[in-house]
């Protein structure tokens, strides 16, 4: 079993789906990727930063979890990271409606001493920079590091991005911001002019879609479980990432075909983030719906077929 560091927000978010609107309740991309690794059992620590104005029982929440939070930073006089998004009618799509950086706009990320040697490492959604910073602080090279980020630092910090993507051995990222990324519309193309930038492994998530996984000539792709409802998308992409280096943690297997096994882990824990608003449904998992889910995943794409 190796350590999982986890770097990203923990923030307020505010959601407009067709199906309702939340107030500011509890999100950030290290919040869903820290849930979602949760269920494997592992040693994992979040670093980020909130205000004075972020609960105590929203930290307590995860330390109940065994996720470590000593790698959270409050500054007491600040206030917390907040994000605001409505989807469209397919679900599929959304606009942001605020980024308020705030506290995250000065952070200076701290590593815990105990996760200074973490085996693999989550750099999740922030500035590229800090997700650099956080590299720069561990004492022995992670067996994985793995990056997810989104169009918003493309927009805003694209040096700072392409530089910290050199040192990565797997980028998580949408389709999207794949195209946009690497200035390709084909996803095949994206996936290899994203290895050129430094990550041997490239997953392309495509919401209700899957995701695809791309290992240097080798292709896999994991579909998603389609849903009767999905109340909200917000962070799927993190519980993803959250499920697949959970995976990795546990397993210590970083093959290809491991990896695929972790895709699928991925995938199905993101089939739970949505069926309730923000991380809801995520807090109260057990194992056995987990176990339950996988099942139908094997279902859904297994067959036989005799060739002609
Ligand atoms: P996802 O739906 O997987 O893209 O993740 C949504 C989460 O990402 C929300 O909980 C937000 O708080 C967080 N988020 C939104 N914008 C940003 C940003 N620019 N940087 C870091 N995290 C963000």
């Amino acid at each position: 079993m190796s350590k999982l560091l986890i770097v990203g927000t923990v923030a307020f978010d505010a959601i407009e789906t067709p199906f309702g609107k939340t107030d500011k309740i509890l999100g950030g991309a290290a919040t869903y990727i820290g849930l979602s690794a949760s269920q494997f059992g592992i040693e994992s620590g979040i670093v980020s930063v909130v205000g004075g104005d972020f609960p105590k029982e929203y930290l307590d929440m995860l330390n109940a979890k065994n996720i470590d939070t000593t790698g959270i930073e409050i500054i007491k006089e600040g206030k917390t990271f907040f994000w605001s998004g409505k989807y469209h009618n397919d679900m599929n799509s959304r606009d942001t409606l605020v980024t308020e950086l705030n506290v995250l706009e000065h952070f200076n990320p701290i590593v815990p001493k105990k996760f200074k040697d973490s085996g693999i490492v989550m750099l999740g959604n922030l500035h590229p920079s800090v997700q650099s910073a956080v590299l720069d602080q561990m004492t022995t090279k992670p067996k994985l590091v793995v990056l997810d980020t989104m169009n918003f630092w493309m927009d805003i910090a694209l040096p700072a991005l392409k530089e910290v993507i050199k040192r990565v051995d797997v980028i998580t990222i949408n389709d999207e911001e794949a195209r946009q990324l690497s200035g390709e519309y084909s996803l095949v193309n994206a996936a290899v002019k994203i290895h050129e930038m430094g990550p041997k492994y490239v997953v392309i998530k495509k919401g209700e879609h899957g995701a695809l996984l791309f290992n240097e000539g080798n292709m896999f792709y994991a579909p998603a479980l389609p849903l009767a409802e999905v109340f909200d998308p917000t962070g799927a992409g993190d519980t993803f990432a959250g499920g697949f280096t959970g995976y990795l943690a546990k397993t210590e297997d970083i093959s290809f075909n491991n990896m695929k096994n972790a895709v699928i882990y991925g995938s199905n824990l993101a089939s739970f983030c949505v069926e309730k608003f923000g991380t809801e449904r995520m807090v109260d998992l057990s194992k056995a719906e987990v176990e339950r889910r996988l099942h139908q995943f094997k279902q859904l794409t297994q067959f036989e077929i005799e060739l002609m």
